[in-house]
């Protein structure tokens, strides 16, 4: 832009503050709206690969702004990480899961943390707090957490998750597969369970590689008592070949979208005819 004709420059300028301005309205409009309690929170099923159960459900936040447009958590949780919104927006969404779950005790509750969180010296006794307040059993309780804060900060983030696990918490590895980390690397931590990324399930059934590279994750996981959930399922052919690899729970479209609290209470406890 430093050689461009003046006008050019300038409309760059503008672009740039316009950006700024829109950014920081969505950080005021999004602040305001967590602490209103605004954020809201749907569910996705999580069934056993063998019989298709529902077994769990993972906690989803969504966001309605101005209580009609839907900003995707793609967008709005890497903001709330920026401002430290998050600090107020993850505990929220905890506490939210795990009252839900409360009326599901057949089934496990699984919520994402942002590494923001995961870097938070009260994050394990703030969220066992929650839990326990929500009077649900840690067990039932699976928080998922991608590779990011345990390439950077390994012996931190280790210690970060013996707290929480020591309180009885699962943890997931969330995204396996997206990111550039071998299996090899993480499976040290002690992860309770991996999720193997959309992007992976997609390879593996797309070529004889892509199936081999997933066929070998699942096994070496498993050789470490670390079960297998798959993601982004969008097909029966997709899951028949997960189940086939090993993987124990299933989760994507195929099976079921992320849907309200009501509708999974429906799901699970089908109201009977009179
Ligand atoms: P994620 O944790 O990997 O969650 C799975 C995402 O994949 C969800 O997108 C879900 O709706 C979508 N999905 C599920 N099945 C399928 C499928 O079959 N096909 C396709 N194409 N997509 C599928 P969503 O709800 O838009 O969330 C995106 C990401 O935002 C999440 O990815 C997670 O990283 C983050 N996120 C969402 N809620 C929270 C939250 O409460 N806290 C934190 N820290 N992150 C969150
Ligand atoms: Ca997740
Ligand atoms: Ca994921
Ligand atoms: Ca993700």
């Amino acid at each position: 832009a430093k050689h461009a004709g003046r006008g050019r420059a300038m409309h760059y300028e503008t672009l740039m503050d316009d950006d700024r301005d829109e950014r920081r309205e969505m950080e005021d409009a999004l602040r305001a709206a967590v602490v209103r309690g605004e954020i809201d929170v749907v569910f996705q099923p999580i069934v056993k690969a063998r019989g298709r159960e529902i077994c769990g459900v993972e906690a989803l936040a969504r966001w309605y702004r101005g209580g009609t447009v839907s900003v995707p958590p793609d967008v709005f949780i890497p903001l709330a990480e920026a401002t430290g919104v998050i600090d107020v927006l993850g505990p929220l969404v905890l506490r939210r899961a795990c009252e839900a779950a409360r009326n599901w005790p057949e089934i496990g509750v699984s919520i994402n943390v942002s590494p923001a969180q995961f870097r938070n010296p009260y994050f394990p006794d703030q969220a066992l707090g929650i839990i326990e307040a929500a009077g649900i059993e840690p067990s039932r309780v699976t928080l998922e957490i991608t590779e990011g804060y345990f390439i950077q900060n390994p012996g931190r983030a280790k210690l970060v998750m013996d707290r929480l696990k020591a309180g009885g918490v699962r943890i997931a590895l969330d995204d396996f597969g997206a990111g550039f980390s071998s299996i090899g690397y993480l499976i040290r931590f002690g992860f309770d369970r991996l999720k193997i990324d959309r992007s992976l399930t997609i390879a593996g059934e797309q070529s004889a590689k892509g199936g081999a590279m997933l066929q070998a994750t699942v096994a070496l996981a498993a050789s470490f008592d670390m079960p297998v959930t798959a993601e982004g399922v969008e097909t029966a052919e997709q899951a028949a070949f997960l189940h086939l690899c090993g993987c124990d729970q299933l989760q994507g479209y195929f099976f079921a979208r992320p849907m309200s609290e009501k509708a999974i209470g429906e799901l699970l406890a089908p109201p009977t005819d009179v």
